[in-house]
């Protein structure tokens, strides 16, 4: 199957992993002192704290090797503000950010409607290896607020993604990580996102970052 479709092995990468690690070029950088990230959530009915609570932990944990901790602030549960990942990432972006969250993020759940949806897009994907289901994203414009599917039993087993996985990576995207072949780039850059924490000119209430195009993100946004 995949000598038939090659960019398949490439969409798999794109959906599962960030990029190779290089363990010992991480070892010889310095990440500084330890920092906290405040994550303020947003969950969709039916997600219970046990589960915000592993999930904080399994990113935390790989969050460790760069000295940096979030840690997750419950804003309120809410009703999803559209079916498509896109909707999401449009309401994210218009929405006001309270002065104690560097960042923002949606916990998605799962409806009937997404297993229908599965079904349909699982179809697409074994007969022309396009699949259109989204696990998770970040916005562009300042990669403070995202979106991770936390819930869901994986319709194909083959993509090894789990809630989990998803927000280890959408949580780099959201440290201004783009994606990579391999890392160092990823770690230079949550280097240099560490070190604006001593720019004059940011908001000192405010966890600074890069966004995608490379400009520096000092205040809160909306
Ligand atoms: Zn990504």
């Amino acid at each position: 199957m995949f000598k038939l479709y090659p960019s398949l092995l490439l969409f798999l990468f794109h959906c599962t992993t960030i990029g190779f690690h290089q363990t010992s070029v991480r070892e010889s950088m310095s990440f500084g002192e330890e920092a906290t990230v405040r994550v303020c959530v947003i969950t969709e009915p039916g997600i219970d704290p046990e589960e915000i609570h592993s999930l904080f932990e399994a990113w935390n944990e790989e969050l460790s090797l760069y000295r940096i901790k979030t840690q997750s602030i419950p804003l309120g549960i809410m009703e999803r503000p559209g079916f498509y990942g896109s909707d999401i990432i449009e309401y994210l972006r218009n929405k006001q950010m309270p002065e104690f969250c560097d960042r923002l993020l949606y916990l998605k759940g799962r409806t009937w409607g997404d297993i229908v949806y599965e079904v349909f897009t699982l179809g697409l994907f074994v007969g022309v290896g396009v699949k259109l289901e989204i696990q998770g994203a970040v916005e562009t414009y300042t990669n403070t607020k995202g979106y991770i599917k936390a819930k869901y039993i994986s319709t194909l087993q083959l993509l090894s993604t789990s809630p989990k996985s998803t927000l280890i990576h959408e949580g780099y995207h959201l440290l201004g990580c783009g994606h990579q072949l391999f890392m160092k780039e990823c770690y230079e850059r949550i280097r240099d996102v560490k070190l604006l924490l001593t720019d004059p000119n940011r908001d000192p209430n405010f966890f600074p970052n890069i966004n995608a195009n490379g400009r520096k993100i000092l205040k809160r946004p909306i």
